[in-house]
């Protein structure tokens, strides 16, 4: 069997080394337009900041080492330009020569991510502007302020990757204004819950220009103005465009593949897409969403190494069926952690649930402990069933344990009430033994 792979990254790259471990005889090809692989694409903001040194830090991988810890041939700087599903062949440009080769598969496994969104605005192309993808473009951004060591940053953007630059920015003493179009950073967040991220923001100099819409760039006086909609211009030395992903999808759209939401590439719970031998995993692909079971993007690093694994699995003739995403994730906002499972309130009633919420503000741990903070938790219920919808965390100790209890609760369906019941850790420099998540339950079922 020959397996192609188009992306050597998160779901590309954990497929190839599943596939491996399945079928010792399978020839293994992966096609990787950038210049590395499996590289770390959630510490890229890190090195812009300088709290991760070492580049080589985040391509945890190269080609030659993989080759020979899994015998899979890994093609960086290689673009798949076609899919031929009739002749069960790819189309592949060397970028570093320009020569172009078709290659046969037997299975053909798609995990080309998402690129930045990027709007014909004026002024966009400016060597000024950059966006966050790659190893190439993360170089591209500290070269820059290693170089020209700008005093100011306009992040535009304000969900997980522009916060975290923001955040990385003002780590190198750069003033750094985030402008976002909506009323709140972090829209996963229900607006309550996002105002902690906000305040945390401000108090670590952070500007927020929030509801503001970007109308262009301008460079001038060796800088750049962001124009904005019905507010002054921003003068600038640097931007950052962080408002969002769309799915990789074009090469699927040209071989007929189906789509579905924003033109992500249509796939079954085998990672299966409409024509045979061709799977898809990650970013570019449309799941269900564990908690409504309604159709969803969402772009995050463990569903797209589950879902590769799936995938890999299917094509050496297994049967495994991915569940669905629910969209856990945590950031660390400077001192503060925030993080999300599932459902905020906000959508959970657009969409029709008659939802409920309870908020607390725990210790983080034993209060005659030293050292214990305050924490902020929401969990979002059904009314009625009080099936859990989902939950919200923002503090400074301890929320990344709590959200991955209550992460693990919604998937095993438990209700809201039965959070009381959980058996919980305890010592005084961890929690208390009245645990959050368990005040929580009892709050509910009050
Ligand atoms: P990717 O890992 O993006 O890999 C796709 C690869 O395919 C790319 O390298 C691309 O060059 C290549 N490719 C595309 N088209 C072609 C083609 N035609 N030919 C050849 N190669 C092609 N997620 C989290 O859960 N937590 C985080 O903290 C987090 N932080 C992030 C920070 C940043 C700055 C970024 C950019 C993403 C972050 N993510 C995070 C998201 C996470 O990285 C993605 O969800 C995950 O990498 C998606 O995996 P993927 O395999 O679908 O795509």
């Amino acid at each position: 069997m020959k397996v192609v792979i188009v992306g050597g990254v998160a779901g590309g790259a954990t497929a190839a080394a599943r596939i491996r471990r399945l079928d010792e005889q399978a020839e293994i090809v992966v096609f990787e337009r950038s210049g590395y692989i499996s590289y770390a694409n959630c510490g890229l903001p890190y090195y812009i900041g300088g709290v991760i040194e070492d580049p080589e830090e985040l391509t945890l991988q190269t080609p030659e080492s993989f080759f020979s810890r899994f015998r899979i041939q890994m093609k960086v700087r290689h673009e798949v330009t076609a899919i031929h599903p009739d002749r069960k062949t790819v189309a592949v440009k060397n970028l570093e020569t320009g020569e172009a080769f078709e290659e046969r598969y037997d299975k053909l496994l798609l995990s080309p991510g998402a690129k930045p969104v990027r709007p014909n605005l004026p002024g966009i192309n400016s060597g000024k502007v950059f966006t966050l993808r790659t190893v190439e473009d993360t170089l591209r951004i500290r070269n820059y302020v290693d170089q020209h060591q700008p005093r100011s940053a306009v992040l535009v953007g304000g969900g997980f990757i522009g916060v975290e630059v923001a955040e990385n920015l003002r780590h190198t003493g750069i003033n750094v204004t985030l402008v976002e179009l909506g009323s709140q950073l972090m829209s996963p967040f229900d607006s309550d819950m996002a105002s902690f991220i906000h305040a945390e923001m401000r108090k670590h100099g952070v500007k927020l220009a929030l509801g503001r819409m970007v109308k262009g760039f301008e460079e001038k006086d060796g800088g750049v103005e962001v124009h904005l909609e019905n507010a002054a211009p921003l003068h600038t030395d640097l931007v950052v465009l962080a408002i969002g992903v769309s799915p990789e999808s074009s090469l699927a759209k040209d071989a007929g593949l189906a789509l579905g939401l924003k033109g992500s590439i249509l796939v079954n719970d085998r990672m299966e897409t409409s024509v045979p031998d061709i799977y898809a995993v990650g970013d570019a692909v449309q799941v269900k969403h564990y908690v409504t079971g309604e159709d969803a993007l969402i772009a995050l690093a463990g569903p797209a190494n589950k879902q590769g694994r799936i995938a890999a699995d299917n094509i050496c003739g297994g049967d495994s069926r991915y569940q669905g995403s629910q969209g856990s994730s945590v950031i660390k906002v400077f001192d503060m952690t925030a993080a999300i499972t599932g459902m905020n309130e906000t959508n959970a009633r657009k969409s029709g649930l008659d939802a409920d919420a309870v908020i607390l503000s725990p210790m983080s741990h034993a209060g005659y402990y030293p050292g214990g903070k305050v924490m902020t938790m929401k969990v979002v219920f059904e009314k009625g069933t009080y099936r859990l919808l989902g939950a919200q965390i923002v503090g400074y100790e301890g929320v990344d344990k709590r959200i991955d209890v209550l992460a693990t609760a919604i998937h095993a369906g438990m209700k809201a009430t039965r959070l009381k019941d959980l058996d919980l850790a305890y010592a005084p420099p961890y929690s208390s033994a009245k645990d959050p998540v368990n005040m929580a339950g009892f709050m509910i079922d009050n």
